[in-house]
């Protein structure tokens, strides 16, 4: 029998490929069944080639009918490999459905390309004339041409999408909707489905691992046309893909910062490039990043500067507020406005970056701290479970009664969350129908439905929140908003930390105020800068453009391009010793800036400290070049490594 050679990625964390052989062709893109160091492993098979020099084993089984990746869909893989520096096996297993992760032989279902029938029954508005510029402008796009698409909040762009979508349908291709987050797939979906019937797919993380399967299998037959999805779906095998729409382009949900640390953004754009198809860019308040693009002239623009109803955003007043004003995070002074609103039968919407009761829970003899023990964070109290949470590994510890460092029973909490402000305001306004949008409320499957049901069927209510509450959705009666320590945002480690909360302002000013009364106050200390009065008035572009000046006079990104080498290791000096051993390695290249090696923020989780070096480079090729050079030069050659390693590419914060 003839013996075929293939090159085959595995799922562990070196960057190689391992060559195996076949008495069968097999299809590159296909999963096979391997042994690997003695266990049993799915691969994936990249390519075909010629009869190595050393001893290789049979592969066991074939799994795949039909290669699970076509040969696009490699494509804009490889380049993910490449680009993050990640092992291809793990980027393979990343984009599959976890059912596919397991060795099984999956027969593909027949094709039945469906027919698409839009459904009339659905009420449609004849689209105003900013709306019908901005379709007639999108479904122009042709080939590889990113778009940005700015729309003010509740300036019709979904019903744009819509009609674009439909557009591609009755041409015969197929829509990738990327939203960036699961909060926001129950209303959309709702709506598409009116609009296109059942066969709209959507695929995120809370999806059973079997639904994920079936949106999977649809795809690949071509029943299933449309998929609204978070960055998990992009490689979901939709047929003649020929639109991708990204929604809320600017949220940094795009990003995964775990494992392979990517960016659906890029991604996408890499996707559409690979695909020759069009992809739009869609957000209220655009990146940066992207309106850099667009001045630069590399990506189109179209804006609707006005909401459907002509009304605008409502402006958003900056109220200076000390400590001593505050009852449970509010100042006092916005009682009676918050009382006033709610008599009228509306809703208050009061946004705060927290969640849980309060973050600090102390003593007040020995001034002791509840810490993580595993991790160097403070422990957030909440009290609807009565348990002292860590944010950043999720472990839950008893409340205890007295001081472990003193025996003192004068423990107390300090700060403000969700659940802090909840019970304040269920305490003043006892009757007031009450709903909290945040991790907490929202973990168990369905709830976050629920919750949003219960939101459209009240008039007057509270709606408390964290980011969740200031994303895409569509509230009536908000008539008042309230954000509370809006400087907790400045105060981050966000990488472009006045950009970030400059997008949140106005979108929550987004949530507010359809009918055109709302008043928006953002409790703040900090926030004085001098630009503040445009965006306060809601114009974003003019706001960001002047951002846009300090970021290059500063040379920050997107003027120049960032990456952070981090290391971890229960050893901070094993860490430092990498570190400063790369940074030397770097040093001799000419045209890279490094910073640290510094210990992170939050320096230690679940046991390991954590140790970082921030790469910059003018552009970002170069950075890649240098980061590139560093791993294959340096790293990769070393024997035995004692720390844990990974590069971000323009990561998201500092930590
Ligand atoms: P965005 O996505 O920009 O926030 P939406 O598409 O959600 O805006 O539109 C906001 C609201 O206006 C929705 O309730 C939508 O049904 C309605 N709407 C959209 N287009 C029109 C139109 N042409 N005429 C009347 N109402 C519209
Ligand atoms: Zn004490
Ligand atoms: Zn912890």
């Amino acid at each position: 029998m003839e013996k075929f050679y293939y090159s085959v990625s595995i799922p562990v964390p070196v960057r190689k490929d391992f060559t195996y052989f076949s008495e069968e062709k097999i299809q590159a893109g296909s999963r096979v069944k391997v042994s690997f160091n003695k266990r049993k492993v799915v691969g994936l098979v990249c390519k075909q080639t010629s009869k190595p020099d050393f001893k290789t084993t049979e592969i066991e089984e074939l799994l795949d009918e039909k290669p699970a990746f076509d040969s696009l869909a490699l494509k804009t893989l490889n380049w993910v490999s490449d680009f993050y520096i990640h092992s291809r096996g793990e980027v393979f297993s990343n984009f599959l459905p976890p059912k596919l992760r397991k060795d099984f032989y999956y027969e593909s279902p027949e094709t039945k390309f469906n027919e698409y029938k839009v459904n009339d029954d659905d009420k449609r508005f004849p689209l105003t004339s900013h709306q019908q510029r901005a379709f007639k402008f999108l479904s122009k796009l042709d080939s590889f041409d990113p778009c940005v698409f700015h729309g003010v909040t509740s300036s019709g762009k979904t019903e744009v999408y819509m009609r674009l979508v439909e557009e591609a349908l009755k041409k015969g291709g197929s829509c990738l909707l990327l939203i960036p987050e699961i909060s926001l797939t129950p209303q959309l979906e709702q709506r598409f489905k009116k609009r296109f019937g059942e066969n709209i797919g959507t695929y995120h993380s809370k999806k059973t691992s079997k639904e994920r399967f079936e949106t999977w299998k649809k795809s690949k037959s071509g029943e299933l046309r449309v998929l609204i999805g978070t960055r998990s779906s992009l490689f979901v095998p939709l047929q003649k893909l020929s639109l991708i729409i990204i929604d809320e382009e600017h949220d940094a949900s795009f990003k995964q910062r775990e494992g392979l640390k990517f960016s659906a953004k890029d991604v996408a754009i890499k996707m559409a490039q690979d695909r020759k198809i069009p992809i739009i860019l869609a957000s209220a308040t655009p990146s940066l990043k992207m309106l850099h693009l667009v001045d630069k002239g590399k990506y189109k623009f179209i804006s609707i500067p006005k909401r459907v109803n002509d009304k605008n955003p409502p402006k958003f007043s900056i109220l200076n507020s000390h400590f001593l004003d505050r009852k449970s995070g509010i100042d006092t002074n916005l009682l009676p406005l918050i009382d006033k609103t709610i008599s009228k039968d509306k809703k208050v919407l009061i946004f705060i970056n927290r969640r849980g009761y309060s973050p600090v829970f102390k003593c007040t003899d020995c001034n002791w701290t509840a810490m993580c023990n595993s991790c160097n964070s403070r422990l957030v109290y909440h009290k609807e479970s009565a348990r002292l949470r860590c944010h950043r590994c999720d472990t839950s510890f008893g409340v205890p009664h007295s001081c472990p460092e003193c025996e003192s029973t004068k423990l107390t909490s300090e700060g403000v969350g969700t659940q802090k402000i909840e019970s304040f305001l269920n305490e003043e306004f006892p009757s007031v129908p009450m709903v909290r949008l945040d991790l907490d409320s929202t973990r168990k499957k369905g709830s976050l439905e629920r919750l949003l049901s219960e939101i459209s069927d009240t008039k007057k209510a509270f709606l408390i929140g964290t980011q969740m509450i200031a994303k895409g959705h569509d509230f009536s009666d908000v008539e008042l908003g309230i954000v509370i320590d809006a400087d907790l945002g400045l105060v981050s480690h966000e990488v472009n930390a006045v950009e970030k909360l400059s997008q949140l302002l106005i979108q929550v000013t987004g949530r507010v105020g359809r009918s055109g009364k709302s008043k928006i106050i953002v409790q703040s200390n900090l926030l004085d800068n001098e630009y503040l009065n445009i965006l306060s008035s809601g114009d974003y572009l003019e706001f960001s453009k002047h951002l846009l000046k300090e970021y290059e006079a500063a040379n920050l990104p997107p003027f120049s391009s960032v990456a952070i080498l981090r290391a971890s290791s229960p050893n901070k000096t094993s860490n430092v010793n990498f570190l400063n051993k790369a940074r030397k390695y770097l040093e001799k290249e000419t045209n890279c800036e490094c910073i640290g090696p510094l210990p992170d923020i939050i320096s230690k989780v679940r046991g390991n400290f954590r140790h970082s070096l921030l790469l910059k480079a003018k552009t970002l090729p170069t950075l890649h070049k240098n980061a590139k050079n560093l791993v294959e030069g340096y790293i990769e050659k070393q024997k035995r490594l004692k720390v844990r390693w990974s590069v971000d590419f323009n990561p998201i914060d500092y930590q």
